[in-house]
């Protein structure tokens, strides 16, 4: 299998990328420093420079990662079958980084679920607690009220993961800010196959809405955003129940 490896000169890829070298799969890894690719090299993966947070750098460097469309899997690894067989069964699979420092965010007292951000009273929120929720499905909310929102109309029996924000230009706010690189390691870690993305329905909304479709389609990923029918411009938190049952019924592939 060929695995794209985001992040690979971090202490997480450095320790993932030789074990998986030695599993028989082929290991793109990327890096933002040029000068880190022999590094990488020398752990058995083929080096790719581009930024992890930066769609079209992840676009790209998916896109050069891809088999010769004339030799077919001639680059994959040995022992994982020859030509066009093997080229349909590979499975592109990106694992980030974790981030080893955690932002402190908003105030003390509240404590947030390690996994998805939402708010928890111990390391995990209820929610990721109870294996009996989807896990192979996220739905992508900016702030813990849009849980509470999407719970509401009972629709939605998968995980949650919430940004704590939205991109806004204006304020300053970008990826850096949110919660995206988790969201990206979960993606890697967990076997997330679908993404919802449940941002509101407004201009910064819409914004983290493309941003997270351009970044998650290359990977390979069902992307969905909520169907229109929200009132534009307005919170989740005051949709109503069946108005955003609706929206998420009729949630729609985004084209990224
Ligand atoms: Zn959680």
């Amino acid at each position: 299998m060929k695995v794209f490896v985001a992040g690979a000169t971090g202490a997480l890829g450095r320790e993932l990328v030789p074990q998986l070298v030695a599993r028989g799969h082929e290991v793109v890894g990327m890096t933002r420093t040029a000068s880190k690719q022999d590094g990488l090299r020398a752990l058995g993966a083929r080096p790719v420079v581009a930024d992890a947070l930066d769609p079209d750098a992840v676009a790209q460097a998916v896109a050069s990662a891809e088999p010769d469309p004339v030799t077919g899997g001639s680059t994959a690894a040995a022992g994982s079958g020859g030509g066009r067989r093997c080229q349909s069964r590979q499975r592109l699979c990106a694992i980030w980084k974790s981030q080893v420092e955690k932002r402190p965010v908003g105030s003390q007292r509240v404590a947030f679920c390690q996994t998805c951000f939402n708010v928890a009273e111990g390391d995990l929120c209820g929610i990721c607690a109870d294996d009996r929720r989807d896990a192979t499905v996220v739905c992508v909310v900016e702030e813990p009220r849009d849980v509470v929102a999407v719970e509401k109309t009972g629709e939605f029996h998968g995980r949650y993961h919430v940004l704590q924000g939205a991109i806004s230009p204006i304020e300053g706010v970008g990826p850096e800010q949110l919660r995206v690189r988790e969201l990206l390691d979960r993606i890697g870690r967990e076997g997330i196959s679908e993404v919802i993305l449940c941002t509101n329905p407004n201009l910064e909304g819409e914004a983290t809405a493309l941003y997270l479709a351009r970044l998650l389609k290359p990977l390979g990923l069902r992307v969905t955003r909520i169907a229109s029918g929200l009132p534009v411009g307005g919170d989740l938190e005051y949709a109503d129940e069946l108005t955003l049952g609706r929206a998420l019924e009729g949630r729609r592939d985004v084209e990224a």
